[in-house]
């Protein structure tokens, strides 16, 4: 079924206007006809079942008739700390990323980082374009939240501009500690007692240099090695935003 997100300021007297881009997909996209039905967001909060009540140009109006329970979010707030890594690979981690959950992905221009956003326009480009890609990720995924992907950032800005309480790095040089090894994973499971908010650093193809990791390190971070075999940048992140998930007690753990 289609799922629509609409503002709080769009539903009144349990109708939902749904207007914008979304309007005119739903009509000539989707091609949905008053009468149908479709998955309606409010706020990023709450999910309902919705019956296309009146199409009108660019602004369908639709009888919300069924408010629905569903703890679709994870417990554990995740924001992945991405290295900026080549071409497309970025939208293909967003999307496995929204998917599994993430609240935020922050792309990080690393000093290895080969991918150069110069102007503020190219960085405002893709930060359209990846927003666009979370925002649908989030539709297919059922999710009640739409990740924020924010402007690229460099590496030292988005360290002075930490807001989870704990941050991870994977890191394959990383000789003793493994994610069982974390201090804040709780180990009789029940109830689990996860931190609320986590960063999570992946660096990219070219990994992080020795003084990104110092200056880590040196804000607390954790280092964990994530087994013995190199994974591509785009794998390593994805795999550690499903443990830590797990850990949690989201994707079924
Ligand atoms: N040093 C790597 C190499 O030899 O190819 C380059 C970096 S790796 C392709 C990209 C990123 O994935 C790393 O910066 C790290 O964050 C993560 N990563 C890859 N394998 C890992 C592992 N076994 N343990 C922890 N992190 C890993």
């Amino acid at each position: 079924m289609h799922r629509f997100f609409v503002d709080k300021s769009l539903v009144e007297n349990n109708i939902a206007r749904i207007t914008g881009d979304d309007a005119k997909h739903l009509e000539k996209v989707l091609r949905l006809k008053a009468g149908d039905t479709i998955e309606v967001v409010v706020g990023e909060e709450h999910e309902y079942l919705g019956e296309i009540a009146a199409m009108e140009g660019n602004n369908h109006q639709v009888k919300l008739f069924e408010h629905r329970n569903i703890q679709r979010e994870s417990p554990l707030n995740i924001t992945l700390y991405q290295g900026l890594p080549k071409s497309s690979k970025m939208e293909f981690i967003i999307q496995k990323a929204v998917e599994l959950g993430v609240a935020r992905i922050v792309p990080v221009i690393n000093k290895r980082s080969v991918v150069q956003l110069k102007t503020s326009k190219d960085q405002q480009k893709k930060q359209e374009r990846w927003q666009k890609i979370a925002y649908e990720a989030s539709k297919q995924s059922k999710r009640l939240r739409i990740p924020k992907i924010t402007f690229p950032v460099e590496f030292n800005e988005a360290l002075n501009n930490l807001s989870e309480e704990v941050q991870v790095v994977a890191y394959e040089d990383e000789k003793s500690w493994g994610l069982k090894d974390l201090p804040f994973i709780n180990k009789n499971k029940e109830p689990k007692t996860l931190v609320a908010s986590i960063g999570l650093w992946v660096g990219p193809e070219g990994g992080f240099t020795q003084d990104e990791i110092d200056r880590i390190k040196e804000k607390e971070g954790y280092t964990v090695a994530l087994g013995p075999r190199i994974l591509r940048t785009e794998t390593a992140g994805l795999a550690l935003i499903a443990m830590m998930q797990y850990e949690s007690g989201d994707l079924g753990g």
